[in-house]
């Protein structure tokens, strides 16, 4: 198992505060954890293969024995860890619900339990979607309190906040405007037609600008490329794909009269070639308040979910008491 760590030099950044959460972004190939301290700085933060295909009590052994190495160099105590995991968490149990395959045994886990055990400390569990965009919204540019976030990864994802406060839903699934209908007549991988994740996923990228020009297998990353040299079926995707999300979240505003949502995810890294796109739809397209729907780019790109995690994490830490300095009579 490769792993590799590291530790803030004392010199960077303001003076660290003791109480200490941990932040852990389990995704299919790599679990990532960083100590984040009250002021929010990161202290340490660190990698390690994630044993995905051993079961989910191998995956939490990882995720605790990380957490362990990187607080053995620091002086703090850990007080709380959060986790943003794949797949659709029961907020309630911290157990998941569902999850792709590349995860044996990981549904119906209970990963809160199992992790609480093994760190000693409380544990909060959330959807790596709702995990950036809490991070985003606690480290990043996002500062409304209405908003809604879009993860265009592998598949694509949502989470919404409102009034401040991240929605779980009754069935932890709140938010998730990837698989709603009517933006094109692709199947799913969810198995129905049409779904939002047809046109704007990493995945689906690819797939698309195969079936114009007849070569397939390419990354979406590739296509952007291609997309940047001149290559209009490349840039007809990206087109597609940002006037896709550009109504998603229009359709979202109008719904929840939202004036924000920030988009994440690899794709969300061709941020010049979806733009023109979305300021297109959003200039027919704009909500019903008269409010204009600002769509942002994600800022903190890999880093949001476990900052986020670690966010959830601090919300379990009741308010520490003011610490006096013993007066010298
Ligand atoms: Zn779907």
């Amino acid at each position: 198992m490769s792993k590799h760590h590291s530790t803030a030099m004392p010199s960077e950044g303001s003076t660290a505060v003791p109480g200490l959460v941990a932040g852990i972004d389990i995704g299919g190939t790599k679990i990532a954890a960083m100590l984040v301290d009250g002021s929010g700085r990161i202290v340490a933060r660190g990698q390690v293969a994630a044993p995905a295909r051993d079961g989910g009590s191998a995956m939490a052994d990882a995720a605790a024995g990380l957490t362990r190495e990187l607080l053995e160099e620091q002086d703090g105590v850990l007080l709380a860890a959060g986790v943003g995991a794949a797949g659709v968490i029961d907020h309630a149990t911290g157990t998941v619900r569902a999850a792709s395959a590349t995860f044996v045994d990981w549904v119906g886990f209970p990963l809160a339990a199992e992790l609480r055990e093994r760190l000693g400390v409380p544990v909060a569990i959330e959807n790596d979607v709702n995990a950036f965009l809490l991070g985003e919204l606690s480290h990043g540019t996002a500062t409304d309190s209405d908003v809604l976030g879009v993860m265009l990864g592998t598949g694509v994802g949502g989470a919404l906040v409102l009034d401040g406060r991240l929605r779980h839903g009754p069935h932890g699934a709140a938010g998730e405007i990837g698989h709603t209908p009517g933006y094109s007549t692709v199947r799913c991988t969810c198995g129905q037609v049409g779904h939002l994740e047809t046109l704007a996923s990493g995945t689906s990228i690819g797939l698309r600008y195969g079936e114009r020009t007849g070569e397939g297998g390419l990354s979406a990353h590739e296509v952007a490329d291609r997309a940047r040299s001149g290559d209009v079926d490349a840039i007809a995707v990206y087109e597609a794909a940002g006037r896709a999300v550009a109504l998603a979240c229009a359709s979202a505003a109008g719904m929840l009269d939202l004036s924000s949502a920030v988009v994440g995810g690899g794709v969300s890294r061709a941020w010049d070639l979806l733009a023109p796109a979305i300021e297109t739809a959003l200039a027919t397209d704009s909500p019903v308040s008269g409010v204009p729907l600002h769509i942002v780019p994600a800022t903190l790109h890999t880093d949001a979910v476990a900052l986020g995690a670690a966010a959830a994490a601090r919300a379990l830490v009741p308010a520490a008491p003011v610490r006096e300095e013993p007066v010298v009579a």
